[in-house]
């Protein structure tokens, strides 16, 4: 595929804003992608009606998205637009009780797309060795998003995307084991998890407690949803 320089460039910057250090990229796309559109909803789009009804019909967001849009809006010291908002979303549950196999939540259904992009970018530029050292400082992908980077086409890309996972995973398997076997009754030295609970975190969490990739089941069919609603593409 030709692209232009400028387009390289440019794609390459917002390849290089998601790699942080001890952080899953994928996760990283996934809550950018959702705390910019929670920012764009609560100061653009809260009297906009298709807005709203979207919002009544799945019953608000999931819990981890809740609370990324109360700390944005306390962060600009206004809660006014999720108070809007959720007037809204309880008078229509309290109409009409949440059933099960509603759809649960808009920004995971557009964090889970963005991720999915994100992984295909990234592998692209990687594919030609750019970020390679970027990438090496960043965190490796994390437990939930390795199957979506094991569906990706072979190539140079891919295999660097998945390459610093199995050690990870191996030195975190080890260092469990030997925390595990440090709490035995006869062991009299340090009993302390020695940090291995937090890059335990990183790898199930890729870095973000309360990272968006673990947070609903059937997402594939809530993104079908939302397809249908014509809200993604
Ligand atoms: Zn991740
Ligand atoms: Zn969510």
């Amino acid at each position: 595929m030709r692209r232009s320089t400028h387009s390289w460039a440019w794609w390459g910057r917002a390849m290089e804003r998601l790699l942080r250090p001890g952080r899953c990229p994928l996760c990283e796309a996934e809550r950018q992608a959702g705390d910019e559109r929670l920012d764009m909803l609560l100061y653009e789009n809260v009297t906009d009606p298709g807005v709203r009804a979207e919002l009544r019909a799945s019953g608000g967001w999931c819990g981890h998205h809740f609370q990324r849009a109360m700390a944005i809006a306390r962060g600009a010291g206004q809660t006014a637009g999720v108070a809007l908002l959720y007037a809204d979303v309880l008078e229509a549950a309290a109409a009409r009780p949440p059933r099960r196999g509603r759809p649960c939540c808009g920004i995971c259904c557009l964090a889970a797309t963005a991720g999915r992009t994100a992984a295909s970018q990234l592998a692209a530029v990687l594919d030609s060795s750019e970020l390679d050292q970027e990438f090496t400082a960043s965190g490796p992908v994390c437990l939930a998003h390795l199957p979506l980077v094991q569906a990706l086409p072979a190539g140079r890309g891919r295999e660097r995307l998945l390459q610093p996972a199995p050690a990870s995973m191996a030195e975190v398997a080890a260092g469990l084991q030997d925390y595990f076997r440090r709490q035995s009754y006869d062991w009299h030295g340090d009993k302390s998890d020695q940090g291995v609970m937090a890059r335990l975190g990183q790898l199930v969490q890729g870095g973000y407690p309360g990272a968006t990739a673990n947070q609903c089941r059937d997402r594939e069919a809530r993104v079908s949803w939302y397809r249908r609603l014509g809200r993604l593409r």
